[in-house]
């Protein structure tokens, strides 16, 4: 978007890359969202013990707009999911979006109508993170590792390449309904 779409290509486009990587990893700010039990851990890391200021992110902030990260931390109600949506839908571009514990990522224990399947089927996720709940030290790992995906994120005309080579996958991929699993 914007002057993203605009970048040459070739090495001055890798280089602004690699400086647009480093400082998105390096300033992401989660908005302050907690949903159930996870959130217990999730405020643990922000505290002194585990001490998420050491990668520029203690900072919850309390309005979306000023937030580029997204942690779920905990079960989605169907209550709940219209209100998430919204909440990411208000944040900054470009943002990023961690599912944290088996009930955010896929229901988890909560297999009924109440609790959605899987928060992907509201927001698109970037890392999903096993656990009930997931330690703090598992938290900080996931971080880090989608600092990892930040860093490398393409920008321009790679960018555009990385959507289009991510959408042919998913076409090609097996729909989940034809995937067999335990409860087939
Ligand atoms: S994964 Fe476990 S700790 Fe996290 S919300 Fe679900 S039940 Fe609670």
């Amino acid at each position: 978007m914007g002057i993203e779409e605009k970048l040459p290509s070739g090495f001055m486009l890798t280089s602004v890359e690699h400086l647009a990587g480093y400082m998105r990893k390096s300033s992401l700010w989660p908005a302050t969202f907690g949903l159930a039990c996870c959130a217990i851990e999730m405020m643990t890391t922000g505290a002194p013990r585990y001490d998420l200021a050491r990668f520029g992110m203690e900072v919850f902030r309390a309005s979306p707009r000023q937030a580029d990260l997204m942690i779920v931390a905990g079960r989605v109600s169907q209550k709940m999911a219209p209100v998430v949506r919204q909440v990411y839908d208000q944040m900054v571009e470009p943002k990023w979006v961690l599912s944290m514990g088996v009930c955010a990522s896929s229901g988890g224990m909560f297999n009924n109508y109440a609790i959605v399947q899987g928060v992907d089927h509201i927001i698109p996720v970037d890392i999903y993170l096993p656990g009930c709940p997931p330690r703090p030290e598992m938290l900080i790992n996931a971080i880090l590792e989608l600092h990892k995906q930040i860093q490398s994120m393409p920008l321009g005309v790679n960018r555009v390449a990385a959507v289009k080579a991510a959408e042919a996958a998913a076409l090609a991929a097996t729909p989940t309904s034809q995937m067999k699993g335990l409860l087939r």
